[in-house]
């Protein structure tokens, strides 16, 4: 009896090393974004350089939402940004959350673990609402700053650290006059490759 007690408790340990052995892992990149400003100019700027991203990409990468209910990302804006290196144009973090469950199937199990990406963005005030003029001119180099700056930001939203080659997209400063080419194309392959979107057939519409 206690031999066959002990052949079942085996039996069961088997079983549950089985039961666990399929792990899924599924991840979530639809960023909805909440401008958490009551003034109607700044809500309106982040939707055209939204819209202006998602032209880029060739797809819908950013939505930009009207309630905070809505939303998984943030964007706001503060009075001289600083952090521990200074005062700064605008700081992008990236966020991601993990749930997890059990899906029993008859007698195995699996571990679906699902990860939903977001996105938390501040920029300075000042410098976003002195350069705001820029937006009736994509050629000035107002709106190529604000551009540049909310790719920036965006990015670090994405997972991309800084870069030290001065064309790339997430070198550490942006400039306020464009003398140089920055590297618009391969920042949109990154975050192409980061959605899994393959790449638009028209050509991009990049304005740096
Ligand atoms: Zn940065």
């Amino acid at each position: 009896m206690l031999n066959q007690l002990s052949r079942l408790l085996v039996l069961v340990t088997c079983f549950s090393f089985v039961a666990c052995k399929e792990y899924k892992v599924k991840e979530v990149k639809d960023f909805r974004l909440y401008v958490n400003s009551e003034d109607p100019e700044l809500k309106a700027a982040i939707k055209e350089l939204a819209a202006q991203y998602n032209q880029d990409v060739g797809a819908n990468a950013l939505t930009v939402v009207s309630s905070k209910d809505e939303a998984n990302s943030n964007i706001s804006f503060v009075e001289n940004l600083a952090d521990d290196g200074g005062s700064k144009l605008g700081l992008g973090q990236w966020i991601t959350t993990e749930q997890e469950k059990n899906n029993f199937k008859g007698y195995s199990a699996e571990k679906q673990v699902t990860v939903y990406h977001s996105m938390a963005l501040e920029f300075d005030a000042a410098n976003f609402e002195g350069k705001l003029k820029g937006l009736k001119d994509k050629t000035s180099d107002e709106y190529k700053h604000l551009y540049h700056l909310f790719c920036h930001e965006v990015g670090h939203g994405m997972q991309l650290n800084h870069s030290d080659d001065k064309a790339n997209v997430m070198y550490k400063s942006i400039p306020d006059h464009y003398s140089r080419t920055i590297d618009f194309k391969g920042y949109f392959q990154y975050v192409r490759s980061y959605l899994k979107i393959s790449a638009p057939v028209g050509p991009s519409s990049v304005l740096i």
